[in-house]
């Protein structure tokens, strides 16, 4: 079956008794037992819930793996699989990496005795360097954001196994119609599924896949035991959003293709970040994804640009989010990257000049437009000054 129509069929043929073509929302908590010592399956909707399951089952096949987890929020997933780690463990992470997941990283599981040292994957003998005895872990997103660098998902986990770490995989950015890390060797994969999955900036979520029974026993009783899963509501509009997520994903990818090439040639642009353009990423991202994807990042000339820009865009909202069908642009470093102490996000690149577009899937004339007026005007912004 293609990829596609796997995406679009998630939920069907699973209510015989109705037929139901959209699986039904399930609110009830608690399920009644046929006789003693028996189940139906369900019993208590913390541990397991109809429509939580038909979404888990779905991520769990398109991810390639054996069992999935839906949690109330991308935070909430990380949170969760952070709990396979004990106190004293250490994690290898990528350097750049989304601002909450360094925070909880930072704020909460260090004061539980967790470390945490920040690489550039790019460089696996950076990985050897930062392993101690303590290491248990890996930590990667790819392409990483903001700067869209490709870490070479195959190379990263095949030293983790080596080493007996568990390798977990932020697959926000990709979604398995581009990328299935699993297949490449990671552990355990991770979505913020408010992003791409949802689709449309409407559900807070999280998915975890495990690849393999032991790491999945051990999911299920963490998922169970922490329980900060999803509800059947949001589960529901979340397998909705899935279905046309095949459809999406191209769309924001095309789009930002034809955003990129626009904004290569700008004169108030120095500088776009997309996986297909640096050599190395795109050598990388060629073999291990199928696609792009649609988020790109870009630095204008002049600091002065930033705020006279995001002011005069019309169409495209200033605000810090992903993955859904309307265009969203963020200003990094004092929105999804404050949390980044100024020394490591300079020493990244994310610096105060660096824009990042969630491109939506509207008609890719009328981005540009919107881009080009407001890149005029903060460019006019600065030479009238100048
Ligand atoms: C948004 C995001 C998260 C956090 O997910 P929430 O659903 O906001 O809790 C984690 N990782 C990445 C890459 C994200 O973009």
């Amino acid at each position: 079956m293609h990829k596609q129509t796997e995406w679009v069929q998630i939920g069907k043929n699973r209510d015989p008794e109705t037929g139901a073509v959209s699986f039904p929302v399930y609110h009830s908590t608690v399920y009644q037992h046929p006789g003693a010592g028996e189940s139906t399956g369900f019993d208590y909707a913390r541990t397991k819930n109809p429509t939580r399951s038909v979404l888990e089952e779905a991520i769990a096949r398109l991810e390639r793996g054996v069992a999935g987890f839906a949690c109330s929020s991308g935070m909430a997933a990380i949170q969760t699989a952070m709990g396979l780690f004990s106190q004293g463990d250490h994690l290898i992470v990528s350097l750049d990496l989304y601002g909450g997941t360094y925070r909880l990283f930072e704020e909460v599981l260090s004061r539980y005795g967790l470390s945490f040292s920040y690489v550039d994957f790019q460089d696996p003998k950076a990985v050897e360097r930062a392993a101690t005895s303590r290491t248990k872990g890996i930590f990667i997103e790819t392409p990483t954001n903001p700067l869209m660098q490709v870490t070479d998902l195959s190379k990263i986990c095949h030293i983790a196994r080596k080493n007996g770490w568990i390798s977990l995989v932020d697959n926000t950015f990709m979604t398995p119609y581009f990328q299935q890390p699993l297949l490449l060797g990671a552990d355990v994969v991770i979505h913020s599924a408010t992003k791409y999955l949802g689709g449309h900036n409407d559900v807070l979520a999280g998915l975890i896949v495990t690849g393999e029974r032991d790491l999945a026993e051990k999911v299920a009783s963490l998922h169970n035991g922490i329980g900060a899963v999803l509800g059947p509501q949001d589960s529901w509009l979340l397998i909705r959003g899935m279905k046309t997520l095949a459809l999406r994903m191209e769309k924001h990818q095309e789009n930002a293709g034809r955003i990129v090439q626009y904004l290569k040639q700008h004169p108030g642009v120095e500088e776009v970040f997309y996986p297909s353009l640096l050599p190395q990423s795109r050598k990388i991202q060629d073999v291990q994804a199928s696609g792009y994807g649609g988020m790109l990042s870009f630095r204008v000339k002049k600091a002065e640009m930033v705020n006279p820009f995001l002011s005069s865009l019309q169409l495209i909202s200033y605000a810090e989010s992903l993955g859904g069908v309307e265009s969203l642009l963020t200003h990094p470093a004092t929105q999804t990257h404050a949390e980044i102490p100024e020394e490591i996000r300079k020493r990244v690149g994310v610096c105060d000049r660096l824009l990042r577009m969630s491109v939506g899937i509207e008609h890719p004339e009328d981005l540009i437009h919107d881009l080009a007026q407001a890149l005029d005007r903060s460019l006019s912004n600065i030479t009238r000054r100048g």
